[in-house]
This record gives C-alpha cells, structure tokens and sequence, in this order.
C-alpha cells in the first residue's frame, strides 16, 4: 500500500524541562508519519499557555523565532490529519481554551463514535463549536463538567464519549494523558532526565533521548503534577481492542507500540506469510517501504533471497505538476520505480503490507512486467481489507475497498498477478500470542468491538490505582 491510507495524529508532551517545546517540535518531527495536515505546540511557564499551530508539515509550520515564543519547561504538541472535521487551521490541535477550570489545553488522537450526538446534545445546551473535529466535543465536556478538579473533570467528560481516544489535556499546574478503556491508539510514558516524557510511539523518544517506561494502559487516566505521577482507572474495565494495523503499517518500524516492536511484529507476519502461502520464486522484493520489514521474514522464513526491487523516490511533494503528454502510470512512477536489472526475467515474490483499493497494486505489478518480470506472486501480510475503520484511520469508503466487493480470486485477476495469498487472521492474531484477544480486527473481521450506541452510565468513582514518584 503506498499511500492509500492515512493515519488521524500524533501527540508528545514533554515536562519538566528547559527545552520543553524544541524537544517536542522534535518529537513531532518523528511522528510526523501520523500527520501532515497541520501541527501545533502549547507551551506552560508560570501557569500560562501559550500556543503556536498552522497548516503544513512541522518543518514548514515552526520556525526558531516561532519556537523561542513557546517558553517553559512543560510543552504539548500535536500532528493531525483529519479523520472528522474539514482541513482548516481552527481544526489544528492542541486545542487550547480559558473557561471555568482555567486555560486547558488537549491534543487527541483517535475517532469518537458518539461524537455527533454528544455534539448535538451540548449546542441545545447553549454551547457554540469553532471547529468541525470531534476533539472540540471532549474540550466543550470537560469546560461543562460540574466536578471543581481539573482531573474529575477530565473523566467526567470522558464518561461521555464512545470510540477511540488517546488524549493529554494540559492546565496551569498539570498534565492529564488518558486511553480509552479498549486501548485503540497507542499512548506511551517516558523518562526524560527528572523530567517525562509521552508521546503516541516510541520513535519520538528515541530523538529526543528520552527512556520508555510503559505504555499508559487502557483506560488508565495518568495525572502528573509536581514531578509526581498519580494513576486512576476511573472507567469499568472493557476486552482490550488495540489497532492491529498500528503494528501491520501505521507505526514507524523503529517504534515500540502496545509494548510489541514494530519492525520485528511485521517481520514475523512475513515469516507466516511464507508458511502458509508455500508460494516460491526466485526473488522476494518488497512494496518499499511498508513492506520492508514483512519481506525479511519471507526470505528468512521461505530461504528465497530478497532484494530491493524498487528505487523509492522520497523527495515527492504533495503537488507536482504532470506532463502535457500523458505518461502511464505518472503518479506512482513517480514515487516507485522497478529496478529492471533485479526483476527482469525472475519469478518474483512481491510482499506488500495490505490491498485497499486495488489500483496501485495493479499499477505496480505492470510496471514489473514492463520491467521484464516473468511471474509476479502478490503476498500481502494483512487478511484482505473489507470494512472501513471508524476509529481514527482514514480509510475508504466501504464500496471502494476491493476486498469487499469481489472474492480473492477476482482481486488476483484485477491486479494481473499469477498468484495472490493474504495472511490469515489466524495467521496474524499467532503472532500476538496470549495477547491476540486484546486487538481490534474489525477491519478484516467487520467485528467491530465499539458501536454506534447511546453512551453507557458514567461511573464516576475515582480510585487511585497506584501513585509513583517519578524524579
Ligand atoms: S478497524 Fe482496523 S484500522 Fe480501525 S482500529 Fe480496528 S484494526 Fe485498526
């Protein structure tokens, strides 16, 4: 899949530290791969918030000037792409307001499923939206909620909402992350000298040189204030439905996500892969690059030796302009081009990470015939893709994801491979182990584990589940 399909946010904050928001524009620079929409940094000193945001990548958006405005030792930041809600600069997160608590900032990554109802229901109570995001409904909650503390306030308005969210709101003296209770979107804690550090993947750690600690679990509501991390599970527990396709291609391979290491999850989905396909040939070659890692399992697995069948041209913009004479192909030809010399002549096993539509493979397997292929067996790593994704991934429509229109042997003959094998859902859940249960799968499954339904009775008893001092 290049392309094809895109992810909601990223989010980072950094406290307790005199470089809080260069650190997290950093970090938002690692996970740009969330978003590319807009982007934006809240800044705290002496209990005051500061915000800078704007439309474009996190290099185009801030500049040193921008950044030294965003003074403090505590920083929040945000990447988006939309999942809900128009691309407008009003929609670019943190989302940062003054009302009765205070000035509360929240970035959020994730896709509520009772957003519109909740939305409703709070403008006949007087409340007036400026953005179109889903993420407004969770700010509008907390300005609304009855309970004096900022943190009850937080789980009250959480009460409320249905879906996916990973969340950290920011106030005048703390630091609130919180996970749904099934775990959608992944959300990470970290040490950074005597300060933390939380972000949606580990690879922003890693830039900023920052050390993972845990995850945030789900449905854990994590309150950081004076150095000291305090721990609730507010919500009643609910069977775990993190993303599967966080680990098949949304999180950077060098990421470690629901404590599972992203490069080594999809190379063992390579491995199984080969197992079950049997397919040989000459060559295994991947889709670059989300089929990099699952095509080493392949090769390791199948002892076919991989090459790199494809250049990958990195510098392509959002816009180009094409050619008056038509070229085949132009779009993905710009990116992608068959390395002729490793293809030519070769049955060649090509592993991509999933089929969406059906188009850019098809255009990339007559490319390697152009290239002088003489079979192309198509491995995908995923079980085929039939239902949209209603929690934070920007998917197609369901009449557009082939799978869920024509059988595999339809879709084999649309793309013109000579052979085409997907992974199991068995196959893929073998790779979790004990934890196979605790993913969401519904894009394949079309289970979906969260409905569109009233919300539940809040349950509003805060406990403490543990408190740990981090310095
Ligand atoms: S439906 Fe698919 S993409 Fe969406 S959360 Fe579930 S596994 Fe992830």
């Amino acid at each position: 899949m290049i392309d094809e399909m895109t992810h909601s946010c990223g989010l980072i904050a950094v406290l307790g530290h005199p470089e809080a928001a260069n650190l997290v524009y950093l970090g938002l620079y690692a996970l740009q791969h969330r978003g590319q929409e807009s982007c934006g940094i809240v800044s705290r000193s002496n209990g005051r918030l500061r915000a800078a945001k704007g439309m474009g990548l996190v290099a185009d958006v801030f500049d040193q000037p921008k950044l030294d405005k965003l003074v403090g030792d505590s920083a929040l930041g945000h990447v988006r792409y939309s999942t809900t809600g128009a691309t407008q600069i009003e929609n670019a997160q943190p989302i940062l307001v003054d009302c009765s608590k205070g000035s509360v900032a929240v970035a959020h990554n994730g896709n509520l499923v009772n957003s519109l109802e909740v939305r409703a229901e709070l403008e006949s109570r007087g409340s007036i939206f400026q953005t179109t995001s889903d993420s407004e409904t969770i700010v509008h909650l907390i300005a609304k909620s009855r309970m004096t503390e900022i943190e009850d306030a937080v789980v009250d308005a959480l009460s409320k909402l249905k879906g996916a969210y990973s969340l950290i709101t920011m106030t005048h003296d703390a630091l609130i992350a919180a996970r749904d209770p099934r775990g959608f979107r992944p959300l990470v804690l970290g040490k950074l000298g005597d300060g933390v550090a939380i972000a949606s993947e580990t690879c922003a750690f890693d830039l900023i040189g920052a050390e993972y600690v845990r995850e945030i679990e789900p449905g854990e509501v994590a309150v950081i204030r004076d150095g000291e991390l305090k721990s609730y599970f507010p919500f009643p527990a609910k069977r775990k439905a993190r993303c599967i396709f966080e680990l098949i291609y949304f999180a950077r391979p060098d990421s470690v996500v629901f404590s599972k290491p992203v490069h080594v999850v999809r190379r063992d989905f390579g491995a199984v892969l080969a197992r079950e396909s049997g397919v040989q040939g000459d060559i295994v070659i991947p889709v670059p690059d989300s089929g990099i890692c699952a095509s080493i399992g392949y090769s390791q697995e199948s002892g076919i030796f991989r090459d790199k069948g494809f250049t990958r041209n990195h510098y392509v913009g959002r816009t180009f302009i094409e050619p008056k004479q038509s070229i085949r192909y132009f779009g993905v030809k710009l990116k992608l081009n068959p390395i002729r010399g490793v293809v030519s002549g070769k049955d060649v096993i090509v592993i991509d990470d999933s089929i969406v539509r059906g188009t850019t493979c098809r255009k990339i397997i007559d490319m390697l015939r152009s290239a002088g292929a003489k079979r192309i067996h198509y491995g995908v790593t995923s079980p085929p893709y039939r239902y949209p994704c209603v929690y934070g991934i920007d998917t197609p429509n369901k009449e557009e994801l082939v799978a869920s229109k024509i059988s595999i042997e339809e879709i084999r003959r649309f793309i013109a491979a000579d052979t085409l094998s997907y992974l199991s859902i068995r196959g893929m859940l073998s790779v979790l182990g004990d934890e196979a249960k605790g993913y969401c799968t519904a894009c394949f499954s079309g289970k979906y584990p969260v409905v569109h339904a009233a919300p539940e009775a809040a349950q509003l008893d805060i406990f403490k589940y543990s408190s740990i001092n981090i310095r």
